[in-house]
Order: C-alpha cells, then sequence, then structure tokens
C-alpha cells in the first residue's frame, strides 16, 4: 500500500501543469521579442565577420582574443615574478638591527668585514665614542648628529663590534636571516 496519498499527487500534477502553462504563456508573448533581437545580434556578428575590413572579419577576431590571452598571461606573469624570479643568497643578508642599532657589513675572503653602525631612527652613520671609563665598566654611546638619537652600549667598539659580527654569523648558520631579508623586501 502506498503511503502518498493520491489526491496530493493530482494536486501536484495540476499545480505543475497551470505553472508550465504559464510560463510557456509568458515565453510564446516575449519569443517574437527575443526572437528578433537575437536575429539582429546574429545579423550584427555575421555583417562584421563578412564585412570588407583590410583583413577578414574572423582573422580580426582570432587576432583580437590572441592579444587579450597574450595580454592576461603577460599580467599574471608580472604579477607572480618577484616572488619567483629573485632568489635571495647569503651575500644578501648584509644589514640588520642589533643593539638599538642598524648595522650594515660586507662579505670578503676573510669573512665579515667593515662593520658600520647606522642610526635606526634615521640611517645616518654614527661614530663610536666613549660615554664612560671606570675600572668596572666602559660604556660606547652612538650618538646621531642628524635627529639626536643617543645609544649606549656596554665595552668598547671593538667588543660592541665583536659582539655584532657573532650575531650575524649565528644567524647565518640558524637561517635566521632568510626572514630579515624576507620582511625588508616585504617593506620596500
Ligand atoms: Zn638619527
Amino acid at each position: 500500500m502506498s503511503s502518498e496519498r493520491p489526491s496530493s499527487k493530482i494536486i501536484i500534477q495540476v499545480v505543475g501543469t497551470v505553472i508550465a502553462a504559464a510560463i510557456l504563456y509568458l515565453f510564446r508573448s516575449w519569443l517574437p521579442v527575443i526572437g528578433s533581437w537575437l536575429f539582429s545580434v546574429i545579423r550584427a556578428i555575421w555583417t562584421f565577420l563578412i564585412a570588407g575590413h583590410a583583413i577578414p572579419g574572423w582573422l580580426l577576431v582570432i587576432f583580437v582574443v590572441c592579444t587579450l590571452w597574450l595580454t592576461v598571461r603577460v599580467l599574471l606573469g608580472f604579477r607572480t615574478a618577484p616572488s619567483r624570479s629573485h632568489e635571495f643568497t647569503e651575500d644578501d643578508y648584509v644589514k640588520d638591527s642589533f643593539f638599538g642599532l642598524t648595522w650594515r657589513w660586507r662579505y670578503g675572503q676573510t669573512g665579515i668585514y667593515s662593520v658600520v653602525p647606522c642610526c635606526s631612527r634615521c640611517d645616518m652613520q654614527v661614530h663610536p665614542r666613549l660615554d664612560h671609563v671606570s675600572t668596572l665598566s666602559t660604556l660606547t654611546g652612538y650618538h646621531c648628529d642628524n635627529c639626536g638619537q643617543h645609544v649606549s652600549l656596554e665595552g668598547d667598539h671593538q667588543n660592541i663590534e665583536d659582539k655584532v659580527t657573532r650575531q650575524i654569523q649565528r644567524k647565518l648558520r640558524s637561517g635566521e636571516w632568510k626572514q630579515v631579508i624576507s620582511k625588508e623586501s616585504a617593506q620596500r
């Protein structure tokens, strides 16, 4: 025995038929309009394709499609190029921040040399000067004569430069230099 009542089946069929008839009626009343519009569009396209251009219309369409495709390819290439084309090496790691200062250096046959401190605020190169000397401690000051920032570090300059050099070597060994470079290139 079917659980569905026959009366509900009939109602669904009737409603379905009415909706279909309504859609068909609407479609029929709009058919000439849609038909003539479609016909004019097709005729316009056809006229364009067979019209007397310097080159055949169909060839022009192929050229346009190819040009669009190439443009999209070139634009996509430009967008993905910077992330792929430039792979950084350890030689690119020549700048980092240590102890409140920006340090720059070079690589030579003997390793890291020419380690130069710069102001972390305005990037002016700063020269070390003795801030305080006593039997217990030595303080070296790095004063920026451009923006006035002053950084005082424990030890003499040679000592501080050695600390910075060892930090650079540590980051080169651990691979942290990659994060420094990618952060810097993202800020540019
Ligand atoms: Zn400064």
